[in-house]
């Protein structure tokens, strides 16, 4: 499959990884839009956020078990954000489900 998400997951594409198990891989976005931008996808291809459904609660919640001890990790106790793009208009480019964690700077709001 052609996907850039599946080959890091399967170790195929490099990347700066700080947390991996059998379910869940996070590393570091190559075009940080933060000083903290990380990004915590399934290993299984999930193509979105529509794609999810009841089966996946417990994935989706040891995700986010993950996201709070990562931004534990990376001191980013004043606070951060959590972001799934999903689709054209939600500007999801990379359709393996992914969330971002972003944080380290004050964050604007709404989003553009
Ligand atoms: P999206 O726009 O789909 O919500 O997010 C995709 C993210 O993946 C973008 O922030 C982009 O910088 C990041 N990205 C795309 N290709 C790669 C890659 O090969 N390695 C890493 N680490 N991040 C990538
Ligand atoms: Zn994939």
């Amino acid at each position: 499959m052609d996907c850039i998400f599946c080959k890091i997951a399967a170790g195929q594409i490099p990347c700066q990884k700080l947390y991996e198990d059998e379910q869940i891989l996070a590393f570091r976005d190559i075009q940080p839009q933060a000083p903290a931008h990380l990004l915590i996808i399934p290993k299984a291809h999930i193509e979105g956020a529509k794609d999810l459904t009841p089966e996946h609660a417990p994935l989706v919640g040891h995700i986010f078990a993950a996201i709070a001890q990562l931004a534990r990790q990376e001191g980013l106790d004043a606070g951060f954000r959590v972001v799934i793009n999903s689709g054209q208009e939600g500007g999801q480019t990379v359709g393996h489900l992914h969330f971002h964690l972003l944080g380290g700077r004050q964050l604007g709001w709404p989003p553009g």
